[in-house]
């Protein structure tokens, strides 16, 4: 409802999340600016979205190169208009920045194996970075279109990591809480503005991201999978499209305009559940 010609911002928009929240949003009449560092992804999703009728303009750009933001936000404003919501959809985690075992056991040391001692600390700060930073750097840059307007709101996307870390993904863990954080600080700052500020926590999804932790090399799922899918009270991983409803609900103003500072899980149980 409140969303229709809205211009949309959404960083990472040719990933598989970012993809599927796009095409709701440009269903919902919403003027979408899709943001990602490569183009090709973007390109072939704005050419799709324009063939089901929907307005959606490709934007290449590293979320974490300021200069690339700014050049891109002056097109944005030329092309579509300003900012009303930005979705800060990039992000993701790296094999590097993640232990190969869940417990620390003094044994022999094992060819391969990446305990917290072995853990490199640029792959973390690079997780922080993209994760974190690459979260601050476009809503400091697209916010500014938002002072002095009405119905303009801001979404960052979180984790169920966020919430108690999980083993093996130290730096992705400590960037999504820091990106609850960050939600809540934001929604404070600019409560007076009344640019709401919110996330939302998906639970499993099987995309890319996590496809290494999940299934093993014949596509079975791994010792993890089935801990997570035991730790679902729906017994299940989510669909994208199970994202939507909680997407679409909190950029609306029109539907949530007192929401804001939360961060709304989205994740068939897993945070309610004790495990017993
Ligand atoms: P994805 O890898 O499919 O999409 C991420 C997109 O971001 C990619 O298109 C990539 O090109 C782009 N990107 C990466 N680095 C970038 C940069 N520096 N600048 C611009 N674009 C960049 O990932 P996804 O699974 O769709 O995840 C989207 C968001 O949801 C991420 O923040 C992720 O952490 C979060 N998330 C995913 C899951 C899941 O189960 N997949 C669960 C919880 C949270």
């Amino acid at each position: 409802m409140g969303i229709k010609d809205k211009v949309v911002v959404i960083t990472g928009a040719g990933g598989v999340l970012c993809s599927e929240f796009a095409r709701a949003v440009a269903q919902a009449g919403g003027k979408v600016a899709l943001l990602n560092r490569s183009a090709d992804k973007i390109e072939r999703l704005a050419t799709e979205i324009a063939k089901e009728g929907g307005i959606a303009l490709p934007y290449p750009v590293n979320v974490l190169d300021v200069a690339g933001l700014k050049d891109v936000h002056e097109r944005i404003q030329r092309d579509l208009g300003p900012c009303d919501i930005l979705i800060n959809g990039a992000g993701g985690n790296m094999d590097r920045a993640n232990t190969t075992v869940e417990y620390f056991e003094q044994t022999e040391a094992v060819e391969g194996q990446r305990t917290f001692f072995e853990l490199d600390e640029e792959h973390i700060d690079a997780v922080f970075k993209l994760n974190f930073t690459g979260t601050l750097l476009p809503t400091k840059e697209f916010a500014r279109d938002m002072l002095g307007r009405s119905g303009c709101s801001i979404l960052n996307v979180s984790s169920m990591a966020s919430y108690h870390p999980m083993t093996k993904v130290l730096g992705y863990a400590g960037a999504k809480a820091a990106i609850n954080n960050l939600t809540e600080w934001l929604a404070v700052h600019f409560a007076k503005e009344g640019i709401r500020v919110n996330a939302i926590a998906p639970g499993f999804f099987s995309t890319a991201q996590n496809r290494n932790l999940l299934f093993d090399k014949d596509g079975n799922h791994t010792a993890r999978s089935h801990k997570i899918i035991a730790g679902t009270p729906m017994g299940r991983f989510g669909e994208p499209k199970e994202l939507l409803g909680g997407v679409l609900f909190l950029i609306d103003a029109e539907v949530s305009g007192f929401v804001t500072g939360i961060v709304l899980p989205v994740d068939g149980g897993f945070l309610a559940y004790s495990g017993v």
